[in-house]
């Protein structure tokens, strides 16, 4: 298992500081020092199967609390990019549809661009009217641009994402 994540599990002792820490352990199905003990265990289903690769924001806060070393935040994302290859939502749809928009809109327009982000975000998670209510207060407060910012080498951010399509597995990005 070990070899399979390329990082080492044996060094975790369970002693809970990640979870402790970890800002977004209260919307997971299993905090992170569980998930670690399921991958020590060899239940790499199991531990697919949470929410919790999903719903964390790779804050790092468990990687610079553990006494052990253990890249909790690194194994998180090997997770997250496993089970977004294979199609697995662990009952968070809408955090993978998310993370396609966010990458698609990056791709498209060179940069983030907000109206664009939400559009395809809606579309893709199947929740069309999601934030439609905020669109015209934000607009009007500036926050919202109505066509993407200029400056971005859109040529060279796709470059980007077409070297990436090549080097990761089908369908990581
Ligand atoms: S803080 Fe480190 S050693 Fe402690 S439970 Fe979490 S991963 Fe294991
Ligand atoms: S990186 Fe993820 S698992 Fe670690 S503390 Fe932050 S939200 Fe929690």
């Amino acid at each position: 298992m070990e070899k399979q994540l390329g990082h080492p599990l044996s060094q975790c002792y369970q002693c809970g500081k990640c979870s402790a820490g970890c800002p977004a352990a209260y919307t997971m199905a299993e905090p992170p020092n569980r998930i670690i003990r399921f991958l020590q265990l060899g239940l790499y289903d199991r531990a697919l199967s949470q929410n919790s690769y999903w719903v964390c924001s790779s804050c790092e806060m468990c990687t610079a609390r553990c006494p052990r070393n253990v890249e909790i935040k690194e194994i998180m994302e090997v997770l997250r990019h496993d089970a977004f290859r294979r199609g697995i939502t662990s009952g968070e749809a809408p955090v993978p549809a998310f993370h396609k928009a966010f990458l698609k809109t990056v791709e498209w327009f060179g940069r983030l661009y907000e109206p664009g982000l939400v559009l395809l975000n809606n579309l893709l998670s199947g929740r069309f009217f999601k934030d439609f209510t905020a669109a015209p207060g934000m607009f009007f407060k500036g926050k919202l641009k109505l066509f993407p910012g200029r400056g971005a080498d859109n040529a060279a951010v796709r470059r980007i994402f077409k070297y990436s399509r090549e080097e990761a597995p089908r369908g990581e990005v």
